[in-house]
């Protein structure tokens, strides 16, 4: 994602700590007290403009949504989005996901969706992928007994790296779909990412996965 400096973004996220939390580590095993309910959490890992998280914490008022963006620039964005749909069962972290595990306690997540990752496709920046095996330690640990990982991406490399990036790790693939728009899947919320590919008339792939 190309991103720009937008000087109101750090004002926007200063004025606005109920919805773009700082210090958001005291929440750690804390979130369904935080929310003041005992409603399953979904977490959002690399947010962008926020077009998915607010459209889906709209439309599913008994999820808890969390979206983590570390770029300052479009979470003042998603900021923004989530304020229009007027949700309150959404909360963002502008935080890296390499830090995961010091914000969310073991289990205390249900679904982890990956929405077009940064695919990085040089070996040498493996470590970077969000399927790389670090972060998959971290998704086992947080995620709930049931919980389970949603990726979309346009990425054929990506893709296939992460399946075997999950599986090699003991995920269970209980999807795997080459091509998700050649059906109409009505519970598809689209993301920004999805919307551009798919213009182009680009293929979008997804998968699920589960621990074992
Ligand atoms: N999910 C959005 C979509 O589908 O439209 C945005 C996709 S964009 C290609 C990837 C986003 O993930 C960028 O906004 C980037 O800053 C964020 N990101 C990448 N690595 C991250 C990390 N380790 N922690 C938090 N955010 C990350």
């Amino acid at each position: 994602m190309r991103l720009r400096y937008k000087p109101w973004a750090d004002e926007f996220i200063k004025q606005n700590q109920h919805l773009i939390l700082p210090n958001a580590e005291v929440y750690k095993g804390q979130w369904n007290a935080f929310f003041n309910n005992n409603h399953p959490i979904h977490l959002e890992i690399g947010t962008g403009k926020g077009q998915f998280i607010a459209e889906m914490s709209r439309k599913y008022s008994d999820i808890n949504f969390i979206g983590i963006e570390r770029a300052k620039s479009v979470i003042a964005d998603a900021g923004e989005k989530i304020q229009d749909v007027g949700a309150t069962n959404v909360v963002l972290l502008n935080e890296d996901a390499s830090e995961l595990t010091h914000f969310f306690a073991t289990q205390e997540i249900d679904v982890i969706y990956l929405n077009f990752s940064d695919p990085w496709p040089k070996n040498r920046h493996e470590k970077r992928r969000l399927t790389y095996h670090t972060f998959l330690r971290a998704y086992q640990d947080i995620l709930s007994p049931r919980g389970e990982i949603i990726l979309k991406t346009d990425n054929q490399g990506f893709f296939e790296y992460s399946l075997v990036s999950l599986s090699q790790f003991g995920f269970v693939l209980t999807e795997v779909n080459l091509d998700l728009h050649a059906t109409a899947d009505p519970d598809n919320v689209m993301t920004e990412y999805e919307e551009k590919f798919l213009a182009k008339k680009q293929r979008i792939y997804r998968c699920r996965a589960q621990i074992k």
